[in-house]
């Protein structure tokens, strides 16, 4: 049987490149190829960027609450295909059903509907300058690209787009080339929502198309979400226009346990936070400081339930709550990873191995892993895995852990489980990451800004700020008087 070929959708369709070159996207879960997508060559970048000057035009000019009335349709259409979607996701990134089925989907939808909402609340000033006055208007940027990463590829692309397009701009988007499909639904969702031609087109391809977008003239702004040192080639490539970015990058946050904490529901935010979406998620709590006191209970516990609760195999099984990551290659790194943990004195408290689960025996997965005796010298404690690997380490005082947990170039997230309301609040606001959680860990909802201190990232995604940053200001100063002139 032959498989799929997909096209880049460039002006409200499907269109063919000129080239003729594909690259094969593989399911994670099987190893096997399951369709072709056409590269976005130089007659596909052209269209793309023709298209979206002119959809630009088009869609600036509507009435705010007209746009917001094309995206909260989409929202719908986006909420009512869930399952189909849901299910390009999981074939595409190799995660659960159970996940994608009730958050990819959802909280995409989520962040389009909040920016629809703010869309017409947006508002510009007045004030009277003497006889004068002055007034200012928020005005899209214009084209706009988006760049991003595979573990959540539709949600990323909504969370670009929603700001994006509810702001005026038009959007060219570049999804990851290992997830590339769910990009395309979501631009034939805005096209059968009533969006014009060419306000949000998908191109694909690797690197090279990146590349392109960063560095093109005529592109205003890149929001990029991806790795430290992809980020900072895309900031390089953005300079060459002096373009707005956003950098939502990695992470290799803490998660602190006081010796007051609710054990069960800190194991509980430790397991989220490096076994959900098999611990490809930025804002994993990748070192886990526990108190000495609670220690040891604390393992016993993650031991446990890590052992008998987590249900590798099929991501298709709704049972499954476990899935493979995204290639043989990135397998490969999180494999040396605990290697490098075992030979720097590491000692294993559960996983380690790679897996082959009777329902996907060719899948790539890896066993949720947690390392014990850890210390903050060790590569697994210092480097971005991005894949279900703990490290927990035991600390005694509270000044000392927040040393610890600070001393890194990144700063994504951060959390905190302790009953002592003073303390938490205390220790959160010392920590250097600009997402954080108290008694919680991973939550993102719509409203609530993200993104990263240090190299984690620059500017944030969600809430209000984030429309801002999709618009620039500009100032009419209007003269009632006679002007007042020496010459
Ligand atoms: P990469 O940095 O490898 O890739 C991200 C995107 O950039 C992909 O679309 C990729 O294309 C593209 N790209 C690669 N090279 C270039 C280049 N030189 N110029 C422009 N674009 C380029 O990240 P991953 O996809 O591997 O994602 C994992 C990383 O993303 C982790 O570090 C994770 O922490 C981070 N991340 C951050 C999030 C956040 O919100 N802070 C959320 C999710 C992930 P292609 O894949 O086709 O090569």
């Amino acid at each position: 049987m032959s498989l799929p070929i997909y096209q880049n959708f460039v002006h409200g369709k499907p269109l063919a490149n000129a080239s003729g070159e594909t690259f094969s996207v593989t399911n994670p879960a099987t190893g096997c190829v399951i369709y072709h997508m056409e590269v976005a060559d130089d007659f596909i970048q052209q269209q793309a960027i023709e298209s979206a000057k002119q959809g630009f035009a088009v869609w600036s000019a509507m009435a705010p609450i007209e746009r917001s009335r094309i995206l909260l349709k989409a929202v719908t259409l986006l909420r009512d295909n869930n399952d189909a979607l849901a299910r390009i996701e999981v074939l595409d990134t190799g995660k659960p059903i159970q996940e994608a089925n009730c958050v990819d989907v959802l909280t995409g939808a989520d962040v389009i509907e909040y920016f629809a909402g703010l869309a017409p609340a947006q508002v510009g000033t007045q004030q009277p300058v003497g006889d004068d006055f002055f007034y200012t208007r928020k005005e899209p940027l214009g084209i706009c690209a988006g760049i991003g990463a595979w573990n959540y590829p539709l949600q990323i692309a909504c969370w670009k787009s929603g700001p994006a397009l509810a702001a005026g701009n038009a959007l060219i988007f570049k999804p990851s080339e290992e997830t590339p499909l769910g990009a395309i639904k979501l631009a034939e969702i805005f096209m059968q929502a009533g969006m014009p031609a060419g306000a949000f087109n998908v191109v694909q391809g690797a690197a090279e198309v990146g590349q392109w977008l960063c560095h093109h003239p005529d592109i205003e702004k890149v929001s990029f979400t991806g790795e430290v040192g992809t980020g900072k080639k895309v900031m390089m490539g953005a300079a060459s226009n002096l373009k707005d970015v956003t950098m939502e990058l990695g992470g290799k946050s803490p998660l602190i346990v006081f010796d007051d904490a609710d054990v069960s529901e800190a194991v509980s935010a430790a397991m989220l936070g490096n076994f959900y979406t098999q611990g490809e998620i930025c804002t994993n709590c990748t070192r886990v400081y526990v108190h000495k006191t609670i220690y040891q209970t604390f393992l016993n516990e993650l031991k446990t339930r890590t052992e008998n609760n987590i249900v590798v195999g099929d991501p298709l099984d709704p049972n499954v709550n476990f899935g493979a990551l995204i290639s043989k290659q990135h397998k490969q790194q999180v494999l040396n990873f605990i290697e490098s943990g075992k030979a720097q004195g590491a000692k294993l408290l559960t996983g380690g191995t790679e897996l082959s689960p009777a329902s996907a025996p060719n899948g790539y997965f890896v066993a949720p892993t947690v390392f014990i005796d850890c210390h903050d010298e060790m590569d697994i404690v210092k480097q971005e895995i991005f894949g279900p690997v703990m490290s927990v380490l035991p600390f005694e005082d509270e000044v000392d852990v927040i040393k610890r947990a600070n001393a890194t170039d990144l700063g994504l997230g951060a959390g905190v489980f302790s009953l002592n309301i003073q303390r938490a609040h205390r220790v959160i606001h010392q920590l250097k990451a600009g997402i954080c959680w108290v008694n919680s860990y991973g939550n993102s909802p719509a409203e609530m800004p993200v993104g990263g201190y240090k190299q984690s990232g620059i500017g944030r995604e969600n809430g209000i700020e984030t429309l801002n940053s999709y618009t620039q200001n500009k100032s009419v100063y209007v003269g009632m008087t006679k002007i007042d002139s020496p010459f």
